[in-house]
């Protein structure tokens, strides 16, 4: 029986960082599922196709068949392309949103999620972990922060990064990537009955990864 901790939350809430951090503490595998969506998106736009109805089953076709690979550094490579840096655009980010509102996109990959389970334990972060994909986990987090909070802190990073950013753009690409994932009709964004809620917004990193220990151990 292997255990698995869920992190779900909307967009730029710190999932990511967290879970690698509790990962890391705990000595867990680690699921990042939007990447897999991202690298849907990626090889989809890379294909030609709009990302829409009209492709769904070539779509879902080409996500059950993607060579991915996540290597122990938590690179992805497609075959034998590095795509870590190409699947972090905010248009990427975008193109993941939209395949992953079709049905047969995410059907197609529940089994390489579930694959990702592993001993002594799985992180699992994304948007749906603990309501579709591991419903059993022991433990499931739904951490989130205010939008203004972090549509600041992506654009913290972005800066960080020498990349120039506009709050408000951020702002309002991050509202229409919320509405998307909570709106849409297969499994939507939302915390699952038995989650434990974090808001983040006040917190440091430190302080929720030290929380998310915190009920493991209880
Ligand atoms: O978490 P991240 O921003 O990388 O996810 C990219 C997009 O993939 C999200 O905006 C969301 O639409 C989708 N996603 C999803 N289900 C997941 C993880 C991500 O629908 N479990």
């Amino acid at each position: 029986h292997i255990p698995v901790i869920c992190i779900d939350g909307p967009t730029a809430s710190g999932k990511g960082t967290i879970a690698a951090e509790v990962a890391k503490a705990l000595g867990y595998q680690l699921l990042d599922s939007g990447a897999l969506y991202r690298i849907t998106g990626l090889a989809a736009s890379r294909a030609g196709m709009t990302l829409d109805e009209s492709n769904e089953e070539a779509i879902a076709e080409m996500a059950l068949e993607m060579p991915v690979h996540f290597d122990a550094q938590q690179r992805v490579w497609l075959g034998d392309e590095d795509i870590s840096l190409a699947i972090r655009s905010e248009e990427a980010g975008m193109n993941a949103s939209r395949v992953s509102t079709l049905p047969a996109v995410r059907g197609a990959l529940v089994d390489l999620q579930l694959a990702f389970q592993a001993l002594p334990g799985l992180v699992a972060d994304g948007r749906d972990m603990g309501t579709v994909i591991f419903p059993h986990a022991p433990l499931k987090v739904y951490l989130w922060a205010s939008a203004q909070c972090r549509a600041e802190r992506r654009h913290k990073q972005l800066i960080s990064k020498g990349i120039s950013a506009n709050i408000s753009t951020l702002l309002a690409d991050l509202e229409a990537r919320d509405a998307r994932d909570m709106n849409r009709a297969t499994a939507p964004l939302k915390p699952a009955e038995d989650s434990l809620q974090l808001d983040s917004s006040e917190m440091t990193i430190e302080e929720v990864v030290a929380q998310v220990l915190m009920w493991w151990q209880e």
